[in-house]
């Protein structure tokens, strides 16, 4: 490539990363630090990755504000295989739980978590086709659950919660993948978090998990070593060769984001972002957005063509501008566009000047 264009990804995962972060990387991807190897050549007991790893949990702590009484966990598998781990972990007075149906993850954790024991499903959004989320109080909480699960932010439609779920005593649980450290949350309203990394943390393949110590239960001879939170805990996620590359590069995205002010500032630029984005959608009269407004995500941002038959042409002259990676998923069609932390207002802003360039030349 010699044009100077600029390039924006929009992926909705595995996404794109901070350019600083990406630099960060390839200048010590052949030495790390004078040691003359990479970190990807290095034994994860050696003390340098040891201080890599503790680094990582210590400026996630920072960021999160994680309270003491609550273990921090890099495991493998993704988000997908916590849809796993939760049930085989949690699940264990009752071998029953509460599921919050608001689309396409949602279902993808309850279907998982239907293997180990009795699913609830205690609200769904299906009726409004997933363009809606739930109110604190509006789900009704059966006694005798093991856990609530939710996820704050459906990634595929875009529909995003305004406010934690109320449910009592219960522990709650959150699949935040594609939300995490995008906004500021109080973890202590949590009994356990986990997110894979693709969106807004690092490589895919990576899970974060940060649960509270109290429901983390020694004796669960019947869950996989390396899905059981006790041991992974106890060998401080080293039950086995942790991904280490992947925890050195979310390290750096950790760091990128304490330089850049922390999770508050962030959450100000993500703001910002979706209320431009949101508000060209609005004002377009080819372009839609159809999510309850109060519910619309703020990073993940579907739209659609009025004259569908134009998708195709959008999507490919939008490639051709140098803005990536703008179809929607497969289950919903249509375009999305991921604005995660890492995407820079620029991108946004150019993604607009794009919507309005097509929308005068076809309309
Ligand atoms: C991307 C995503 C997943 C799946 O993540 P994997 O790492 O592919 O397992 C699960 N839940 C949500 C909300 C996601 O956005």
């Amino acid at each position: 490539m010699t044009s100077a264009k600029p390039v924006f990804n929009f992926c909705s995962g595995p996404a794109m990363l901070p350019i600083e972060v990406m630099q960060q990387a390839r200048a010590e991807l052949l030495d790390f630090q004078g040691t003359g190897i990479s970190v990807m050549e290095m034994s994860h007991r050696s003390d340098i990755f040891i201080s890599i790893l503790d680094s990582a949990e210590q400026n996630l702590r920072k960021l999160m504000s994680i309270p003491d009484n609550y273990r921090v966990l890099f495991m493998q598998g993704g988000a997908s295989l916590q849809f796993s781990a939760v049930p085989l972990n949690l699940m264990s007075a009752y071998r029953r739980a509460g599921y919050i149906n608001t689309g396409y993850w949602s279902q993808r954790a309850m279907a998982e978590a239907q293997r180990y024991g009795a699913i609830v499903e205690l609200a769904s959004a299906q009726c409004s086709n997933f363009k809606t989320a739930f109110a604190a109080g509006e789900v009704d909480i059966p006694r005798q659950l093991d856990y609530v699960h939710y996820t704050p932010n459906e990634t595929i439609d875009g529909v995003a919660f305004t406010e934690i779920p109320d449910v009592g005593d219960v522990p709650l649980v959150a699949d935040m993948s594609s939300c995490i450290l995008s906004a500021s949350i109080d973890v202590s309203r949590f009994g356990l978090l986990y997110a894979g990394a693709q969106k807004n943390i690092g490589p895919a393949g990576l899970a974060v998990v940060i649960v509270r110590e109290d429901l983390i239960r020694p004796d669960l001879p019947n869950t996989p070593r390396l899905l059981n939170y006790h041991i992974v805990s106890e060998q401080v996620s080293m039950a086995n060769t942790p991904p280490t590359y992947a925890i050195y590069l979310a390290n750096l995205v950790f760091q990128w984001l304490l330089r850049k002010g922390g999770v508050a500032q962030i959450e100000q630029h993500n703001i910002e972002k979706a209320a431009l984005l949101y508000g060209a959608l609005d004002r377009s009269k080819l372009f839609y957005n159809d999510v309850r407004a109060q519910y619309r995500s703020k990073m993940n941002v579907p739209f659609f063509l009025r004259e569908e038959t134009l998708t195709p042409v959008f999507l490919e002259e939008a490639t051709r501008f140098g803005l990536l990676n703008l179809q929607g998923h497969r289950s919903s069609g249509g375009c999305r566009a991921s604005i995660y932390n890492a995407m820079p207002k620029a991108g946004v802003m150019r993604l607009i000047e794009f919507l309005e360039i097509f929308e005068n030349r076809y309309v």
